[in-house]
């Protein structure tokens, strides 16, 4: 609390966190774009993304754009990739056959305790038979240690890398569908969690996910079937939608651009 109180930055109100830095680039020259904000004559502050190159050397002719429009535009891209329940189940394989790929270490520790566990066996027969002889015991005494010493680092190994089953996966995943687009917390994990990149061009978006080949292209003119299909899905949630009220941004645009396409 104490260091916060140095920082004022800290408290930024909510709509200036540009949930998208580090992610956004131009399209046209490759830099990455930046937060930028004004306040007009009237006193209402508007927010941007902008070029870096176009902001500080001008060597880049990139218009800024709307920040909220921007945002809105990558989130409700990403909960319809979510909808797709094919894509879901190859994210959900993927995840699954990675985890198992990671935990060799854990394959081998348990494949040990299973030896050594018949071994113990083994040797219990043999006592039950009669035939003890000093070694025995000994022998038996360090493998049970051993055992022992297994079962721990198994348990550790696991709670380093707990191993999920594909439903886990597959829930963890759903979860994210409802995520509620004005919840800056909320928003700001499915951005982290799903989004690898977004190149702004003059008259579209390219929008890539964090899985192979997950790419989405996004046209201005679409923007206003993406508004209605927002309206249509939840219309108590953005009545005060910004894509109402600010449009597309000037330029050329290609009313025959496929709406949304993915490559797969
Ligand atoms: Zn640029």
């Amino acid at each position: 609390m104490e260091a916060n109180k140095q920082k004022p930055a800290h408290f930024k109100k909510v709509e200036d966190k540009y949930i998208l830095t580090g992610k956004i680039f131009c399209g046209l020259c490759g830099n990455s774009m930046i937060g930028v904000s004004g306040t007009s004559k009237t006193g209402t502050k508007h927010r941007y993304y902008y070029c870096h190159n176009a902001k500080s050397k001008k060597s880049c002719n990139k218009k800024r754009i709307k920040k909220d429009l921007l945002e809105n535009i990558v989130l409700i891209s990403t909960l319809e990739m979510l909808k797709d329940k094919k894509l879901i189940k190859q994210i959900v394989n993927t995840c699954y056959k990675m985890q198992s790929d990671t935990s060799s270490v854990l394959n081998s520790m348990e494949n040990r305790l299973k030896q050594i566990e018949k071994e113990i066996g083994n040797m219990i027969a043999a006592i039950k038979q009669g035939i003890i002889t000093e070694s025995t015991k000994t022998e038996l005494s360090s493998l049970e240690a051993e055992k022992n010493d297994l079962q721990t680092s198994i348990a550790r190994e696991q709670m380093k890398h707990p191993v999920l089953t594909k439903e886990q996966i597959e829930f963890w995943i759903c979860r994210f569908q409802n995520t509620d687009i004005t919840d800056q917390i909320q928003k700001q994990k499915l951005i982290d969690v799903f989004i690898n990149s977004v190149y702004v061009y003059e008259d579209n978006i390219i929008i890539t996910f964090n899985y192979k080949d997950g790419e989405k292209s996004i046209d201005f003119s679409d923007i206003e079937k993406i508004e209605k299909k927002k309206n249509s899905d939840n219309p108590n949630d953005y009545q005060s939608s910004p894509l109402k009220v600010i449009g597309g941004p000037s330029g050329t645009r290609t009313p025959d651009h496929p709406v949304m396409s993915r490559e797969l």
